[in-house]
């Protein structure tokens, strides 16, 4: 079987360094908010080229902090209002919900899945306070245009980079985009922890202090509280083996560029629409396109290959948004129904990604 992502054949390739790691943090007798923590904070601020990162629990936490710290900075108050892609996955919306802020589904491009500048000037309103790109499969989204509308109603941008670690849009890199990004380190993500995970990137300073204490109970200095915080913090031991596979993520991403290039100019059926990439993308998916989904699906898994779909089923279609349940948002269904995701990662043989495209290929009509 080629499995969709062989999480224990990545690790093994640091085996011996991330042993060595955890081996350094267990022999510390310091296991949070330690120098671990301290230098991932350092090494991932300099890898986006942002001024700061703060470690925080999850890629969930990431954007919950930074609209909250808005919310505590006065940017913005319950019942205001925040643009986000109508097909993300789910946590990029639950973010603005859980700050009893109001999310504005906005359509993507059907070619880029990737939110569409041209209809988010129409959904702004006088509460609207921000706008959340999300650089969804690896691809940035189109920036310039993003933040055109964000300096014209005063806008702040908070990119959800969760996929998209190290990927560019012109020169610069996904966490330096806009005014805040959230990152996860969740272990199926490019650059993965061995648990959970997850990092904000500013180069404001005022906010990156605000969510540093939010993290922590509210705390900028010890036992002294300024604001009604939460306990979300990034550990020494996940720290740890982040600052390891921190230093071969390019070479993760150039792996993961090899594979898609392949797929991109081998693959030829016509039941299958191949991804359009306009920015840049680390490939964090490699997301097809096909009216034949169900027995496309069958039929790799029959001849041993392991697909998924991301994601099955639209945010406004799902039970957590019973209000949103009756609207229509006809790209992303399209999106949700036709889309799957081919096999693909650092760790992919060129022979496994060969046999797929012959599968791909040697398909034909799959009445
Ligand atoms: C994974 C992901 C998140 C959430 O990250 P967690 O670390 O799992 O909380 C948010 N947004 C997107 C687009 C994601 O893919």
């Amino acid at each position: 079987m080629i499995p969709f992502l062989d999480l224990k054949g990545i690790n093994a390739q640091y085996r011996e360094k991330l042993i060595e790691a955890c081996t350094k943090v267990i022999d510390s007798g310091w296991y949070v908010q330690g120098s671990e923590h301290k230098e991932f904070e350092k090494e991932f601020a300099e890898y986006c080229g942002s001024k700061y990162a703060i470690g925080v629990a999850n890629g969930l936490d990431a954007l919950i902090l930074i609209l909250r710290a808005y919310k505590e900075l006065e940017f913005m108050e319950d019942g205001d209002e925040v643009i986000v892609p109508s097909n993300t996955y789910i946590a990029s919306i639950l973010a603005i919900s859980e700050n009893n802020l109001v999310p504005l589904l906005v359509e993507p491009q059907i070619d880029t899945y990737l939110i569409d500048p041209s209809k988010i000037e129409e959904k702004i309103t006088s509460k609207t306070k921000a706008i959340m790109p999300v650089h969804l499969y690896g691809q940035t989204c189109e920036m310039d245009e993003i933040n055109t509308i964000a300096k014209k109603y005063n806008l702040k941008v908070i990119e959800d980079s969760a996929q998209a670690h190290g990927a560019y849009y012109k020169d610069k890199r996904a966490g330096n985009l806009g005014d805040a990004s959230g990152f996860s380190f969740y272990p199926g993500k490019n650059l993965g922890a061995l648990g959970d995970g997850g990092a904000v990137t500013t180069n404001d300073e005022e906010l990156a202090n605000t969510i540093k204490a939010l993290g922590n109970y509210g705390s900028h200095k010890k036992y002294e509280n300024k604001f009604k915080g939460v306990n979300s913090r990034l550990d020494e031991m996940q720290a740890a083996m982040l600052r390891v596979k921190l230093r071969y993520l390019d070479k993760e991403i150039a792996k993961r560029k090899e594979i898609a290039n392949y797929y991109l100019i081998n693959i030829k059926n016509e039941n299958i629409i191949l991804p359009t990439i306009q920015t840049k993308s680390v490939w964090h998916l490699f997301v097809i396109r096909t009216t034949k989904r169900e027995e496309l699906q069958k039929y790799l898994l029959d001849n041993g290959v392991q697909t998924l779909i991301h994601y099955p089923l639209a945010p406004h279609k799902q039970e957590a948004y019973k209000e949103w349940n009756d609207d229509s948002y006809p790209i992303s269904e399209q999106i949700h129904d036709e889309v799957l995701s081919l096999p693909i990662s650092g760790v992919q043989s060129m022979e496994d990604t060969k046999k797929i495209v012959k599968l791909l290929n040697t398909l034909k009509g799959i009445d």
